[in-house]
């Protein structure tokens, strides 16, 4: 199958097989986001899905875990969902899990017996786009339209009917001054929802991208990259749940990762003796990217 887009997916799903079953994400909408924004999004028809599978199980492809693309692959058509993940059990003896993104408006258009039937045909982690602890920031990033309430509302029916969630989240995303107080209220979240992964892309923003429209009107202060670091560690200190957590700070090309539970000292000294040497005139880095 011929891949439309940019792939973007979790670190944590590299060694799963990737079955797209819709090109862009029909939500869209994102301020932040540019990955889809060129592409006209469609569900795939299920002969293009089928061949595909056929094409992995005649290669003698087998795999535990398949992640379904793209953007939002959970907000595809219900009936088509259930054959998708019907003909991946029946094709692959081995698969034990089927993960997607998905968005939190589109998890409360599912009743409780349709999530209780996905978890049965396969289904065990929904990557979630938190991004931010704070309700006014999902607002002014046009966050899919739903409150923290909310997200942790429809988390807790995934949870009921044994399906984890995943967190993607952004430091940076709440803008100059305020990535402690960000920290702190997605901290409170992430010991109340519990995921089982977190995986923080610090933000980076293009010039062509709809939020530099906001910097452009001064109604966002970028955060430095600096900042930035100095929210992700605030935020693992806060961290009481045991998750595995993926921290990129890309531009700094600094990363930070493992599990809470076993090395969060680790992780934290890795922080701060990075704080500590970090360089003075450096600490106001916030680069727009132009690619
Ligand atoms: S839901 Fe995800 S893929 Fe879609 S626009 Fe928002 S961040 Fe991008």
């Amino acid at each position: 199958m011929e891949y439309e887009g940019r792939i973007c997916r979790s670190p944590m799903e590299r060694s799963a097989y990737m079955l797209p079953v819709a090109v862009g994400c029909s939500y869209n909408g994102c301020l932040f986001c540019g990955l889809f924004k060129h592409l006209k999004y469609r569900e795939l028809p299920l002969s293009q899905i089928e061949e595909e599978i056929n094409r992995v199980v005649k290669a003698n492809g087998n795999p535990e875990t398949v992640f379904l693309g793209d953007g939002n692959a959970f907000g595809i058509d219900y009936e088509n969902m259930k054959h998708i993940l019907r003909y991946i059990k029946s094709s692959f003896s081995n698969c034990k899990r089927i993960h997607m993104d998905a968005t939190v408006t589109d998890i409360s258009h599912k009743t409780d017996e349709q999530l209780k039937e996905m978890y049965d045909l396969g289904v065990r982690l929904l990557y979630l786009g938190i991004e931010t602890g704070l309700d006014d920031v999902l607002l002014q990033m046009n966050k899919d339209h739903h409150t923290m309430a909310e997200a942790a509302h429809q988390i807790e029916r995934l949870h009921k009917v044994g399906i984890d969630y995943a967190a993607h989240i952004m430091t940076g995303i709440a803008g100059k001054g305020r990535g402690i107080e960000n920290a702190e209220a997605l901290a409170k979240f992430i010991n109340q929802t519990r995921p089982t992964k977190i995986c923080n892309f610090s933000i980076f923003i293009h010039r062509h991208a709809a939020m530099y429209k906001l910097i452009e009107k001064g109604e966002f202060v970028q955060a430095s990259e600096f900042d930035n670091v100095v929210e992700g560690h605030r935020l693992l200190q806060l961290i009481e749940v045991d998750t595995y957590i993926d921290n990129m700070h890309d531009l700094l090309e600094f990363r930070v990762k493992g599990n809470v539970g076993r090395d969060k000292a680790k992780m934290l000294k890795k922080y701060e003796d990075y704080i500590a040497s970090f360089p003075e005139e450096k600490k106001d880095y916030a680069p727009v990217m132009e690619w």
